[in-house]
């Protein structure tokens, strides 16, 4: 399974709730108490190791809040033939 990340610009989102709905891996929650520069509950990241950088997430979200990283697999090499 793919390695992913998310860097999240907090101060773009309006807390809709959109990227938690669709988040397969459960990564993203709003925040409980806080609140962003618009006056929302922003979404935040709660289980960073489960992304897979699927980027369902920032497909959409509608603000462009996510960057999404994605960890490239290592080339598999084939076992040598005697
Ligand atoms: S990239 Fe995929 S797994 Fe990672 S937070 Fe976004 S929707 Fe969830
Ligand atoms: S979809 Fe975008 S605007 Fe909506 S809660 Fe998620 S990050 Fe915020």
């Amino acid at each position: 399974m793919a390695k992913g990340m998310v860097v999240i610009d907090e101060d773009r989102c309006k807390g809709c709730g959109l990227c938690v709905m669709v988040c397969p891996k459960q990564v993203l929650q709003l925040a409980e108490s806080r609140f962003n520069a618009k006056g929302y509950r922003p979404v935040e990241g709660v289980n960073p190791e489960a992304c897979t950088g699927c980027a369902m997430c920032a497909a959409i979200c509608p603000d462009v809040v996510f960057t999404v990283y994605r960890q490239k697999r290592k080339p598999q090499r084939a076992a040598a033939v005697v």
